[in-house]
């Protein structure tokens, strides 16, 4: 038997909610394997996993996500249709049912009650790292509260594939998500960032970029912009400019695909 000095495998646990038939004792840490000759960890029981998956480059799937797929019991998916054929291509067989904003409460107790059983669940999103701008957060609130343990099996996110690239200042940030749609909503949410510093992250449909690129050029005509679109993907670009540039550029054009925004305020 290995101890943890050669296993590099992370001991540090904190002991949490008692809860029957449960393991007790829930990492602070997960447990890291260091060591590519190390056995893989099994899944542990009564485990909700969050798992990443593509943002559209299909090869970005870490070796952890497929096999805690295929190990799990049950996935949870924002839509079982496009999990599916996530899992047809890896040759997954699986059970898959739905967990996304309609059914969230619902499924959420569902989930629990599987969880008290001893069952692995898997979480993912329809692209990306589910809770991200995606369903996932009521879940893994109800599944932390009821004392049972959530680990993520991290992976792809629009956020972290834009900002490094951007070549923005990446010391500080702060993400955005998406804004509200009603533009007085819009002007509130922008305004109450203007002694917000660091990169500021958005979010946004190809429907309304030119609104908000309108928006920054009143809010702060001076900052760097940086529009990453369709990361991943066969037509990924950084289109880099000042608000007045890039709307001029939409001007002319239509915009397609997704994007992330960035925004350097000087
Ligand atoms: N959970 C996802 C994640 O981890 O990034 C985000 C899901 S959110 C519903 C979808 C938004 O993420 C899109 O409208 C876009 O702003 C951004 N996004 C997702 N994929 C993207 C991509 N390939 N390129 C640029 N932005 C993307």
């Amino acid at each position: 038997m290995l101890d943890s000095s050669e296993t590099g495998i992370s001991q540090n646990y904190i002991l949490t909610n008692l809860k029957k038939g449960n393991a007790n004792l829930i990492a602070s840490t997960p447990p890291v394997m260091f060591y590519p000759h190390m056995p893989q960890a099994p899944l542990q029981p009564s485990t909700l996993y969050i798992v990443a998956t593509p943002i559209g480059n299909l090869e970005d799937i870490t070796l952890r996500a497929l096999r805690t797929l295929s190990e799990c019991n049950i996935i949870a998916a924002e839509d079982t249709r496009r999990t599916r054929q996530l899992l047809r291509a890896h040759d997954i067989k699986q059970k898959v049912i739905s967990y996304h904003k309609f059914n969230e409460a619902k499924r959420s107790q569902t989930i629990l009650e599987w969880l008290e059983d001893g069952q692995t669940i898997s979480l993912v999103s329809d692209a990306g790292t589910p809770g991200i701008s995606d369903p996932g957060q009521r879940v893994v609130r109800a599944t932390i509260k009821s004392g049972y343990r959530v680990e993520n099996v991290p992976g792809p996110c629009a956020l972290t594939a834009a900002l490094p690239a951007s070549g923005l200042p990446t010391e500080e940030f702060h993400f955005m998500g998406f804004l509200p749609h009603k533009s007085s909503g819009r002007k509130k949410k922008l305004e109450s960032l203007k002694h917000t510093s660091g990169t500021l992250c958005f979010y946004e449909s190809p429907y309304r970029i030119t609104k908000l690129l309108s928006e920054l050029l009143t809010q702060w005509p001076e900052s760097e912009v940086v529009l990453a679109r369709e990361l991943t993907k066969k037509f990924e670009e950084f289109l880099r400019g000042s608000p007045a540039q890039l709307f001029e550029y939409y001007a002319e054009r239509k915009p397609k695909g997704e994007f992330v925004v960035l925004v350097h305020r000087t």
